[in-house]
């Protein structure tokens, strides 16, 4: 019996700067304006069930802020939508009255200039919608990671240094940062000439300085970058893979600073990119998995495929890490990953 073992690596949930610009997208065409109809398709998207969702409709749109990586609307009636797209979530304007056809349809809001649609792909639905009430309802929400704009180099330093993980690890955590995950950490360690796996108990006060510095560069730098992006377009090209990045997503490709060849690190099936010259002194960190960063497999499912037999392993470290790997075994030599086998593994897992 051969065994093949391949990993999948999906696109990420929308972080900061994408969030931030479909806010702002929304805030253009529904601040302000009555929320007519809320249609719901997927019965998995809805997870609260007190405020009833029909508290919504009739109401007028007051606030939009950000939680995290979720979207949240605020009614006049201190009702708050809260919509976390996961990994193939995604946000749509349309025309009022624009079909909402399953499954890829979740929602659709209805206002009377235009209804805003609510699309995953994929099979799996991870998408959730929250309503809830005020503030308090707001915060149960929240995971409680910092704000990095609101905050200065003494809290950033503090939350950074509360606990001896790697930069990494840190930077993505959502109880510590708001908003950041695994595209644009990877993105900030670059401009912070920071090693990915650098201690955080261990860093200097001037490369905290760096990093901090880096942190609102960077993400202020790409939240400017995507609204030029959309201009007055709804922002509908939202993905965690960008040409421009520097060395996210860009393994083996030249760094942009001094040319060396991007390298990477695999811990658990996730993937950090980084320029050994520029962040590691020359030196090439070690594959991870197996290792101290791996995190348990919380769950293993199996699916029977016709002529060969395939288990997607889940493996959530962080909240927005989200693969799959599968194995393919099969008495007839080696067996090839069939489109079957990339369905099964493309589908996203975990809930954060
Ligand atoms: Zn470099």
């Amino acid at each position: 019996m051969v065994e093949s073992l391949i990993l999948i690596r999906f696109s990420l949930v929308p972080e900061l700067p994408d969030i931030v610009v479909y806010i702002e997208a929304l805030e253009k065409r529904i601040l302000g304006r009555r929320l007519e109809h809320v249609g719901i398709a997927s019965p998995f998207l809805l997870r609260t069930a007190s405020p009833p969702v029909k508290d919504a409709e009739g109401k007028t749109v007051v606030r939009l802020r950000r939680l995290g990586k979720r979207i949240c609307i605020g009614l006049d009636n201190d009702i708050w939508l809260v919509l976390h797209l996961m990994i193939a979530g995604r946000l749509h304007w349309k025309k009022r009255d624009a079909k909402l056809s399953p499954p890829r349809g979740l929602a659709a809001l209805d206002f009377a200039n235009g209804t805003l649609l609510w699309t995953e792909a994929g099979s799996q639905k991870r998408a959730s919608l929250h309503v809830v009430a005020g503030e308090e309802g707001l915060s149960a929400l929240d995971p409680g990671g910092i704000e990095v704009f609101e905050s200065d180099l003494e809290r950033f330093a503090a939350v950074l240094t509360s606990a001896n993980h790697t930069l990494k690890r840190a930077l993505t955590d959502p109880r510590l940062f708001s908003g950041i995950g695994n595209a644009y950490s990877d993105e900030i360690l670059f401009e912070a000439r920071l090693s990915p796996l650098a201690l955080t108990q261990k860093l200097k006060p001037e490369q905290i300085e760096r990093l901090f510095a880096a942190v609102r560069n960077n993400l202020g730098q790409w939240t400017d970058r995507l609204r030029q992006l959309s201009r007055d377009e709804f922002p509908e090209k939202v993905t965690a893979f960008r040409p421009e990045m520097a060395v996210h997503g860009r393994y083996k490709e030249p760094c942009p600073r001094c040319q060396e060849k991007i390298q990477r690190i695999r811990y658990a099936a996730n993937e950090t990119n980084y320029c050994p010259k520029c962040q590691t002194g020359g030196k090439l960190l070690a594959d991870r998995r197996g290792g101290q960063e791996c995190p348990p497999y919380t769950s293993i499912q199996s699916y029977s495929i016709p002529s060969s037999f395939a288990s997607a392993f889940h493996l959530p470290s962080t909240s927005e890490r989200v693969f799959a790997s599968i194995t393919i075994s099969s008495g007839q030599g080696r067996a090839k990953p069939s489109v079957d086998h990339l369905r099964v593994a493309s589908m996203p897992i975990f809930d954060p």
